[in-house]
């Protein structure tokens, strides 16, 4: 069962999360939670500000002050003891200050920044579930066996976290049963062992990682709308759920910026085939979006239709490469050796139209483009010599 920063954004809702985890008392969930609210961001800002803002003054920053005054205050309206998350607020201020003398935050510092978002939540809740009665552990996914790659901000789940998670959440289970109360978003990188982010959203993919490592019966994303929603609200007030999806359909989606799911989330959920249900905690009966391997397609014509704002759209016209074999082969490799992400494609015989996404081109966009005008302004000459 995963919750976001929404589903666990105050001490009401901590409150709600735990009556709809014991609504459910013939399931032996393993939890899932974000960051509490808009915590993230407040500590990525904080981070941001520190850079420039001199040791003596971090302790005023108004991001560390929001983040303090949230987890404490949630603390005391749930009646815990405070001392739960002290350690980890000095530490938090500490590296603040660090960030401050070094007048740098580089992306390993900032993973490390964010990661006292979930290390507090996750912290709060189990004491929460213990208060009330129901025996909970907390785990920190870099120490539960989360090993992934190095690139800080955007890293990779490598195949050995699924063996070591399972082992250690089910061998304490065996040992002592407690609800596994576990951070999403966090894993610890295999070469550099510091503390990396699965990218902003990540904890979707958490959530289906921990759903295929222990072979779940389901993986279960709640959140504030009765599943994944015909449209955005915003641009249409009467979109509806949808009721059945596949795991192809809810990735491309994603992928194409529906704000449903964290793109890469359903990979693990489509390897180790564990469906996935998009539920509605304000909503709790409402059956919400089912994702699967397959569903009934026998009357769909289309399933569905993506907008996507800002996007560089590139258009490549010359008779050169009439008849020609190999063009296209050379055209993409351009985008391998520039390290560009290409979303579309179409092509005629005389043209190729292919559309980038200015949030993957990783330097300068300008630079980027120019870049691939030379190499292929330079392939079309070449293509009219052979
Ligand atoms: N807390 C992280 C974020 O806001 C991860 C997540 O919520 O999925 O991006
Ligand atoms: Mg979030």
């Amino acid at each position: 069962m995963k919750f976001g920063g929404s589903s666990v954004a105050s001490a009401e809702r901590m409150r709600e999360v735990a009556d709809l985890i014991l609504s459910f008392p013939e399931e032996r969930p393993v939890v899932m939670l974000s960051a509490m609210g808009k915590t993230t961001n407040k500590l990525l800002m904080a981070g941001e500000k520190a850079v420039g803002c001199g040791t003596t003054n971090v302790s005023e920053l108004d991001e560390l002050s929001f983040v303090k005054e949230l987890h404490l205050g949630t603390l005391d309206q749930l009646g815990l003891d405070r001392s739960i998350i002290y350690g980890l607020l000095d530490e938090l201020e500490q590296l603040l200050k660090g960030i401050a003398m070094m007048k740098e935050l580089t992306l390993r510092t900032r993973d490390y920044l964010v990661s006292f978002g979930e290390c507090m939540s996750t912290r709060i809740f189990t004491a929460l579930l213990n208060k009330i009665g129901v025996k909970a552990r907390q785990y920190d996914t870099f120490d539960l066996g989360f090993i992934t790659t190095d690139d800080f901000t955007n890293v990779d789940i490598l195949e050995a976290t699924y063996p070591a998670v399972a082992k250690r959440l089910h061998g304490d289970w065996i040992n002592d049963p407690a609800i596994p109360i576990v951070t999403g978003f966090l894993g610890k990188g295999w070469r550099s062992g510091a503390i990396t982010t699965l990218g902003r959203g990540g904890s979707d993919l958490t959530a289906t990682t921990i759903g295929k490592a222990l072979g779940l019966r389901e993986i279960q994303v709640w959140k504030d709308v009765d599943g994944v929603l015909t449209c955005d609200r915003n641009i249409h007030p009467k979109a509806k759920p949808v009721p059945y999806f596949t795991f192809d359909e809810a990735a491309e989606l994603a992928y194409f910026g529906a704000q449903v799911l964290h793109p890469q989330s359903m990979r693990p959920a489509r390897e180790g085939d564990v469906p996935v249900k998009v539920k509605n905690s304000y909503n709790r009966r409402a059956p919400g979006t089912l994702i699967t391997k397959e569903r009934d397609m026998s009357k769909t014509v289309l399933t569905s239709i993506v907008l996507k704002s800002n996007i560089t759209m590139l258009d490549i016209v010359s008779t050169r490469m009439l008849g020609q074999y190999g063009f296209l082969a050379k055209v993409f490799s351009i985008f391998e050796d520039l390290g560009i992400s290409v979303d579309c494609v179409a092509t005629s015989e005389v043209s190729i139209s292919l559309t980038l996404d200015p949030s993957k081109l990783w330097s300068c966009e300008l630079v980027q483009l120019k870049n691939v005008w030379a190499s292929i302004y330079s392939l079309l000459i070449s293509f009219s010599c052979q």
